[in-house]
Parts: structure tokens; sequence; C-alpha cells
């Protein structure tokens, strides 16, 4: 399996590359070249880490398969607690996959504990043995998942950037205490797209990879452009599948829809992928906040990031330029030239539009819809009071979204992006209750009101000691790369 840049197809590289990279050189991201099918029913009869393994091979075809076995097994076993690509009933035909039980409580973990093992294996097939740079932009949950799955391994650093205040508190807490020798954190003037396109920048300025590359430094991202972090979420689809086969609510070839809170369009994209590759999914539906720029693109074909930005209480979906859409559109136009043109229109204008016939082609498989926070509240308090199902803000976004989205007959199954301890304060306010300014004591308040326990690994974050509170402008983020060592 080779990879092809989206913005130049003559540009192909192997997925260890593709992985080692991060980007293309000139700013495409890496796509497979085709998609590889499989047999479904064979798949969901493994358990989980084979299951990964299984469909990581499909695509990361210069690895050994063996080491992707082992890979699989190591990072999806007790990290998350026996319960990788679990399924939660909900109410009805209505599910929750729920992906937060790893360690660090977002479905971010699935990637990027198994992320860093991969990328050490691609230079090893590489035969390179320079040091890797990994520059990362977050909302907040990539920050924190990204320090904890790269801290201390070897010839890798690590740099995490996040927006000032655009993070809740727990979520800035748990990367300000990230222990490790080669991990830095900054927060960041300006919101999440300002902190991305300052990484972005860097990641396109030739002279910055040159006088890297002089020390013996590569730069790499562990953003959901890496194809690195998409391949690993495409497994937790087929998973769920597999459940609901296993539990007898589905017979084999049905269709099963799945609702997807949506910020920079990655786990929604690997569930494009599980469809091409086989799986019966029916629809995916995107659920957005009110940063609702996807659901407007999704309807009329013009996508504009020139438009008011909402500090909302799911920030992880707080993006308005959703990187991984230009796979999807690479993979529905087919062309290059198109995508290049499109994402050129993007960074110049701020807007694109595209052919009807390619806004018709997406639809026929991707749904839509957004949550005001308004409705975000009260799908958290419906869902506890009706259903017993206690959720987190990105995931009501879904849930909202879902109600509206949903097919008679067609199971739907909603992604469970973050445990609700992560974001204490809203959740608890929306149950109602006066939450308390300090999020510790809202976690504390949310246990008491619900009878739930908040995973050790948030509860435990009040006594760590906070290591990191630098403070830098985006243009400052070159400085920063440019101040390693090998
Ligand atoms: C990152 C994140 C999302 C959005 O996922 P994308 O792949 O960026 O679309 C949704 N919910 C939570 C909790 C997240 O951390």
């Amino acid at each position: 399996m080779q990879f092809f840049s989206t913005r130049d197809q003559s540009r192909r590289v192997s997925a260890s590359q593709a992985i080692a990279q991060g980007l293309s050189e000139e700013g495409g991201l890496f796509v497979p070249e085709s998609f590889p099918q499989v047999d479904v029913k064979a798949l969901c009869g493994l358990d989980y880490p084979a299951m990964a393994a299984a469909v990581l091979r499909e695509y990361l075809t210069d690895y050994d398969p063996a080491f992707l076995a082992g890979a699989a097994a190591a990072t999806y076993g007790d990290a998350f607690g026996g319960k990788a690509g679990y399924l939660a009933p909900v109410e009805g035909d209505t599910w929750a996959l729920e992906l937060w039980h790893g360690p660090t409580c977002a479905f971010k973990d699935y990637a990027l504990q198994l992320m860093p093992k991969l990328l050490v294996e691609a230079k090893r097939n590489l035969g390179r043995t320079e040091k890797t740079l990994i520059l990362v932009a977050t909302s907040g949950d990539t920050g924190k998942a990204a320090l904890d799955g790269y801290h201390d391994i070897p010839g890798v650093e690590i740099a995490v950037f996040y927006p000032t205040g655009g993070t809740s508190e727990i979520q800035r807490l748990q990367m300000a205490t990230q222990e490790g020798a080669n991990v830095a954190v900054y927060a960041v003037r300006g919101n999440f797209d300002d902190a991305q396109t300052g990484v972005k920048r860097v990641f396109a300025d030739k002279e910055i990879a040159a006088r890297l590359a002089q020390r013996n430094i590569c730069l790499s991202s562990a953003n959901s452009i890496n194809w690195g972090r998409l391949a690993p979420q495409i497994v937790y689809y087929f998973a769920a599948y597999a459940q609901l086969l296993k539990a007898g609510k589905i017979a084999f070839g049905d269709e099963v829809d799945f609702c997807v809170p949506t910020g920079n369009f990655g786990d929604i994209l690997a569930g494009y992928y599980a469809k091409q590759m086989g799986l019966p999914v029916g629809r995916l539906v995107c659920a957005s906040n009110q940063n609702n720029v996807l659901t407007d693109f999704l309807r009329t074909g013009v996508y504009t990031a020139r438009r008011a930005f909402y500090k909302t209480s799911s920030p992880s979906m707080d993006i308005l330029v959703s990187s991984n859409l230009e796979r999807l559109l690479w993979h529905v136009t087919g062309s290059d030239a198109e995508v290049a043109g499109l994402m050129d229109q993007l960074n110049r204008e701020g807007s694109y539009t595209v052919r009807p016939e390619t806004l018709a082609a997406i639809q026929g498989t991707f749904a839509c819809g957004w949550s005001s926070e308004e409705e975000v509240a009260a799908e958290i308090c419906t869902r506890w009071e009706r259903d017993g199902y206690l959720c987190d803000t990105h995931t009501a976004v879904a849930f909202h979204v879902a109600g509206q989205q949903k097919r008679a007959g067609v199971p739907m199954v909603v992604l469970s992006t973050a445990s609700p301890f992560k974001f204490p304060r809203s959740v608890l306010a929306a149950l109602g209750h006066a939450a308390p300014e300090n999020d510790f004591e809202a976690m504390q308040a949310l246990e008491q009101a619900t009878g739930r326990t908040a995973p050790a690994s948030l509860a435990g974050l009040r006594q760590k000691p906070e290591r990191f509170d630098a403070v830098i402008d985006p243009s400052q983020i070159a400085e920063v790369a440019l101040g390693y060592q090998a």
C-alpha cells in the first residue's frame, strides 16, 4: 500500500514514510491509494487487539505483521481497563461507543497510545536515526493524549501548543503536570485555529526544516493530519458492529448509522474508511457544536472559515478549519489539482465551494446537524434523567443530533468521546446543580450527584505539581521549534 499527497499525486510514499513525515512537503495530507477490502465477518470474530492488528496490517504494509500484533496487544489491553471499543446500551436501538476508557479519558488515546510505537518502528523500517521533533496543536484532548503517548520515547521530543483559556481547567492541568524529560507545553495567545495555523506554518517552512536537519532533527506531527492517527480509529467502528452482531441486535449485513461529535473531521473520516473497507455503515452523521462550519458545508457545499468563533462547553470541537475534510475531498473528487485549488482558496480567501457533483457524492454518505449550548445542556440532563446515562458535553452534541437523524429500524451508534468527569462543571450545571468554580470540587459534586466515580487519572491531578506555564504568540512557535538541539 502506497500513500499519495492530496495536493500532488506524484508524491508517493510508504506507510512508514507517511507516519514519520506526517504532512507532505507541499502541505497535502497522505491518503491511501486504495481502500483495502476486508472479510468483515472474520474481523468481527476477533478481540479488540487482534482486530486492530488486522485492520492496521491492511494499510501499514511495510510493517512487520508480528510487530503490529504485539503493538496492538500492548496498547489495547490493560491501559483501557478491558473496555477497548466498549458499546454501552442507552435506549432502544441507540448505543454509545464509549471511547474514553484509556489513560487520558478521551478517544484520542486510541491513536496516541499506539502512534509512538508506530513512529519508532517507521524510523527503524526506514533506517533513520535522527531525532524526531513532534509539534502538536491542540484544542485540549490531543495535547494530553500525545504527551502521555510520547513521553520518554527514545529519539523523540514533543512540544504541545494549546489556546490560552480555550481548554477546561482539567485539560490544562493534564498537560501542565505531564512528566517526562522530552516534553514541553505552551499556551498560545488566540484560539485553536491560531495555534494550528502557527504549527502548520512551521511544518511548511523549508528554511526551518533545513536548519533543523543540520542538527539531525526532523519535524513530525501527532495531529490527526498524520495517517498514523487515523488508521487506529478505523478499528472501533468494526468493534461496534461486532458487538451489535454478537448481542443479536443486527444480522450480518444490516446497516448501522454512526453519529460522531466532530471537530477536525478525523474521527468521522475513520468511519468513512471503515465503510469503504466493506463495513455495512449506513450514514455517518457529522455532529457539530455552535461552531457549525461543517453543518453549513455538508448542506450547501460552501466551506467558510470566515465566521464568528465561539468558545463552547465542548472545546475539543471548537474548530473552524477541519483539516481532515481535505482527505474526503480527495477521495470524492480523485483530483489532486482540484483539492490543491480548494485548499489554496481556503488559505487566501477563507472559503471555498465544491462542485455540485462533489457535494452530492458526500451527501450520499454524510448527514449532519449541530447543537446549541442550550441543547447540549438539555441533552445531558435528559439522558441522565430518562436513560440513566451520564455523558460529557461533546457526546451530548452528538446525542442531540443523533436524535434528529435517527432512522427507524436502523441502529444508531453515538461515539462517546470523553469521560463526563473531564468537563465536570458543564455536566453538573446541565444536571441543574450549582457548579463550584473549581473543577476538582465540581468533580466531587458530580460524583455525589450521580453516584458515579471519577476516573483516578483525573481525580489525582490535583496533587500533581505543574511543570509548564509559558504563554507565547502564534508567531513564536517557530522560535520554539528552532530552540531544539539534537
Ligand atoms: C478531538 C475530540 C473530538 C473531535 O474529533 P475530531 O477527530 O477532531 O473530529 C470530539 N470529542 C472529543 C472529546 C475530542 O477530544
